[in-house]
């Protein structure tokens, strides 16, 4: 496959200038293309440009701008095959998973956001003193340093830009450094469709080109997907300035399962889900909680559903999860396993798999403590972790304890307690009975170390507006 590897900087396509970066194929472990970074101009020169587009683009109609991302949309389709195909090599996602999985709700989000930019209605104007009518203003927040992660290259690009062009913010965005491919394709094909300076987009690592974009003081707000590292890294960079940031962050979702639930349904869910990119995934049900009268057969229906994933490179006929996206990533995740294997049940997989690429065994581990290394923090790996609780106030109480704030879900046929037990979760978002289903209009909301704000659905529109008051004096 031939890849497209040049930078969008002012409409224009351009060779980084900086140090190359081998791109590597995961299922290989083999080098299928090579990038080079942008140099520090460059950086300037997308800033200048997207700082310049603003001055138009701000003032462009909701409905301009609406045609715009049904165009974006419409280039998506037409394309979906071969910008799946990139996203596949490069993140070692499943095809066709990566074009019938992901690609719809990419698609979905430039059309969904084409309909919110002609929502930002305003309250009704008054008279609050005497002689005096006041209005509300809601303008866009200003150019956005955009920056985005490996997991769903693609997908984060949609949530990032779709809703700031809605607002009529103009864009910088830098994906991953290790899964830029499919993102440069996307600049290539939107070059002549948006304005110029628009969309620009960078390639290089976050220590170096990420810092320095998100610290330009151009960039009036700083949008991020991904780790809580990064995330600090943009509040530090924003407080430098008073920027506005909207993050969306690493999860550990819990999974809380009473006596009453379904199991089959569970552990299809937890094989389809958990495993899903291989882990790879903010919002994976990757902590179960599991009430004390159903654990056995949980445990049991869940390993015997795990067991049954087949693995293997993106195209190999059957594959259901691929590598996880580098050597670095399942060195991450082996050492989690093997930590947690001292004092917990392996109850399926746990090991690497023997050859060039980056394969790791779908993971469970029973008999997890709450306080467990493995069952506080992120693995982001085909790994999901099975702990006992027997009242709900205690699964709550373990629950809301985590530093994390995204997803969870509980299962229950009991309406009631489902009811307390999601009103009283502290997660961005909650499923009852299921986990992972996601629609644009829907918020994929962050709460405590999750991040701030959400991407997606109208709420998404907070981050890259500023509301304004307007007052005119009678006379
Ligand atoms: P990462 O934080 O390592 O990298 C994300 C991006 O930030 C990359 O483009 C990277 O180059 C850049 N970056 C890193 N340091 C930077 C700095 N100092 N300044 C500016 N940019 C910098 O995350 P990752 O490993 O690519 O992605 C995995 C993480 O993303 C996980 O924690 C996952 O949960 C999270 N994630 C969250 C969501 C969500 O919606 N909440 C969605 C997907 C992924």
């Amino acid at each position: 496959m031939k890849f497209q590897t040049k930078l969008l900087i002012d409409g224009k396509l351009v060779e980084g200038e900086g140090t190359a970066l081998s791109i590597l194929d995961p299922a290989t472990g083999k080098t299928v293309a090579n990038v080079a970074e942008a140099s520090n101009a460059q950086v300037d020169a997308a800033v200048k440009s997207a700082a310049d587009a603003f001055e138009t683009f701000s003032r462009t109609t909701p409905a301009e701008r609406s045609a715009f991302l049904l165009q974006i949309a419409n280039v998506f389709e037409m394309n979906s095959r071969e910008l799946a195909g990139m996203e596949s090599i490069d993140v070692g996602k499943p095809w066709p998973s990566a074009h019938d999985d992901e690609m719809p709700l990419t698609i979905d989000t430039f059309r969904f956001f084409a309909g919110a930019a002609r929502t930002m209605t305003s309250a009704a104007a008054g008279e609050y003193i005497a002689g005096h009518t006041s209005m509300l203003r809601r303008d866009p927040v200003g150019p956005v340093a955009a920056i985005t992660p490996w997991n769903y290259p693609l997908m984060m690009f949609s949530w990032k830009l779709a809703a700031a062009i809605a607002a009529g913010c103009t864009v910088v965005l830098k994906p991953s450094e290790i899964t830029p491919l499919a993102t440069l394709k996307v600049g290539e094909l939107l070059a002549d469709v948006l304005p110029k300076g628009v969309l620009n987009i960078i390639h290089g690592t976050g220590a170096t080109i990420g810092d320095r974009l998100i610290n330009s003081p151009e960039m009036e707000a700083i949008a991020v997907t991904g780790s809580p590292a990064t995330g600090m890294a943009a509040m530090r960079a924003a407080s430098n300035q008073i920027r506005h940031v909207h993050l969306e962050l690493g999860g550990k979702a819990p999974v809380i399962v009473f006596n009453d639930a379904d199991i089959d349904t569970l552990a299809q869910t937890i094989r389809a889900g958990s495993y899903f990119n291989a882990g790879q995934d903010c919002a994976q049900p990757c902590r179960l909680l599991v009430q004390d009268g159903i654990y056995d057969k949980v445990v049991a229906a869940v390993a015997s559903e795990v067991a049954g994933i087949k693995v293997g490179a993106q195209k190999a006929e059957g594959t259901q999860m691929g590598p996880v996206v580098s050597a670095v990533q399942r060195d991450r995740v082996a050492g989690f396993v093997d930590r947690a294997r001292l004092n917990a049940e392996i109850v399926t997989g746990g090991n690497r798999i023997d050859g060039d690429g980056f394969f790791y065994e779908p993971t469970v581990v029973a008999n997890v403590n709450h306080d467990a290394e493995i069952a506080c923090n992120e693995v982001f790996g085909p790994v999901v972790t099975i702990s006992r609780f027997s009242e709900a106030e205690d699964a709550l109480k373990v629950a809301n304890a985590g530093r994390y704030g995204l997803a969870s879900s509980v299962w229950t046929k009991d309406i009631g307690l489902a009811m307390s037990m999601t009103s009283e979760l502290r997660y961005g978002f909650t499923w009852v009975n299921t986990h992972g289903a996601a629609t644009a209009e829907m918020p994929w909301a962050a709460m405590k170390g999750s991040g701030t704000g959400c991407d997606m659905s109208i709420h998404a529109l907070d981050a890259y507006t500023s509301v304004r008051h307007v007052m005119f004096a009678h006379a």
